[in-house]
């Protein structure tokens, strides 16, 4: 018989792929995860029954979570991640030679054991010498710590479960704390289509303007997410995503990407109609 696995994208949709083999499945003290071989998107990391990375479309989440904030500020040399146990933004991350330090804060040492076992696809540069990985709550660390970086990402799961408080005004305003003047946060922002991605985007996005003078978000394509239309945020205390891009010295860098350019990057702040209106 053919095993599929579904996710519910609304209470009226929903996402199928078809199973090759089911990997790994454990209950942390956090949440049900679970890893599967899918015919269509390769392996694939499921927590609490929502698609967190896939083999075939990774490229693109990683590469817009990432190259955006370094192409704006190319001498960001260390780099704050929350959350991201898959390893994928670590990744794109180790590839700047010129960045000195990269903290990683996980709350679920699950996620990252079954993703270097798992998926080595994304987690192949978790043991990079600048990387220093602190298996803890991101919403404590970032209140009690007394580091000063240049990029903070919130490389978050959706705001339900142990990802519900990174969508604050609280957290925001925390970051805000160990932000340099030149820093950029950029986070997941969730998608403007169905309406619980909808109201968690609209939210985040003007507790953001809460905390940070130059707030914008952009936009990208991954299939695998719901209605395949994505958010990310990007704030600042002073850089603009596109008067202060950096063309280039970002392409000086040399950096073969598969999905991002500079081209791409200013295309992807030009929103719909539809949800300009929705973040008046
Ligand atoms: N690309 C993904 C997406 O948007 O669907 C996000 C992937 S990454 C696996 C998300 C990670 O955030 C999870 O591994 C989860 O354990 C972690 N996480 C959730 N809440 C957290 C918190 N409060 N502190 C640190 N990590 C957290």
């Amino acid at each position: 018989m053919d095993l599929w696995f579904t996710e519910h994208h609304s209470d009226n949709a929903r996402f199928s792929m078809k199973v090759k083999e089911h990997i790994f499945s454990e209950n942390s003290e956090f949440q049900k995860i679970n890893i599967l071989d899918t015919y269509e998107f390769g392996r694939v990391l499921v927590l609490d029954g929502f698609l967190m990375t896939t083999e075939r479309d990774e490229f693109i989440y990683h590469d817009m979570i990432t190259h955006v904030g370094m192409a704006v500020n190319p001498s960001i040399k260390k780099v704050l991640v929350i959350g991201g146990g898959d390893g994928g933004t670590v990744r794109e991350l180790t590839r700047y030679s010129t960045i000195q330090e990269i903290h990683m804060v996980e709350i679920d040492e699950v996620v990252v054991d079954a993703s270097k076992e798992y998926l080595g696809f994304t987690a192949d540069r978790l043991s990079d010498e600048r990387v220093t990985l602190y298996i803890e709550d991101g919403i404590r660390f970032v209140k009690e710590s007394k580091e000063i970086y240049d990029l903070i990402i919130v490389d978050s799961t959706d705001p339900i479960g142990p990802g519900e408080g990174l969508f604050t005004t609280e957290f925001y305003n925390d970051c805000s704390q160990i932000l340099g003047d030149n820093g950029i946060l950029i986070n997941q922002n969730e998608s403007p289509y169905y309406s619980d991605t909808r109201e968690q985007m609209i939210r985040a996005t003007s507790r953001l303007k809460e905390v940070f003078p130059i707030v914008e978000v952009f936009q990208s394509h991954i299939p695998t997410y719901p209605s395949g239309h994505w958010i990310f945020g990007f704030a600042s205390k002073s850089l603009h995503p596109i008067k202060d891009l950096k063309i280039e010295e970002w392409e000086s860098f040399g950096l073969k990407t598969k999905y991002y350019n500079t081209a791409l990057h200013q295309g992807a702040f030009a929103l719909p109609t539809y949800v300009r209106e929705m973040l008046k």
